[in-house]
């Protein structure tokens, strides 16, 4: 095999690195020096930003562009977890709304079966004293 065999690229999105002790987001190279590397990083501050080799991360750090990214991001993270929690509250009020319905469609079938059981006795009934007192359920709704 040649030193020049197809490697399979893989795309990956960067993110800044969070710092426990500031509270606050930093740059690092997810690339160290040297490394050879098949993932393309994609900055999301800026489009067409493709980033493979460490000097390519430096040098991106340095733009305005990115630096004013990285200023706002732990606010981007922020709504982001914000839109998480709704998501999963949304998810959760809709689980239980299934399941309300689903306990509310469970009481229909009973009651319908309910009231099929009483026709077949009105109609039993009718047929014992020779005259019809009832309609059949649902009659009403065609
Ligand atoms: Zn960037």
């Amino acid at each position: 095999m040649s030193s020049r065999a197809i490697v399979p690229i893989t795309c990956k999105e960067y993110k800044p690195t969070f710092d426990i002790t500031s509270g606050e987001y930093y740059d690092e190279s997810p690339v160290n020096k040297g490394e050879r590397n098949s993932i393309i990083y994609i900055c999301p501050c800026k489009s067409g930003s493709n980033l493979r080799t460490r000097t390519q991360f430096i040098k991106h750090f340095g733009t305005d562009h990115h630096k004013s990214y990285l200023k706002k991001y732990s606010n981007i993270v922020e709504n982001e977890k914000n839109e998480d929690n709704e998501k999963n509250e949304l998810k959760k009020e809709i689980e239980f709304l299934k399941r309300d319905l689903e306990k509310k469609d469970k009481k229909i079938e009973e009651k319908d079966k309910k009231i099929e059981e009483l026709y077949i006795i009105i109609v039993h009934i009718e047929n014992i004293i020779g005259v019809k007192i009832g309609n059949p359920p649902h009659s009403d709704c065609d």
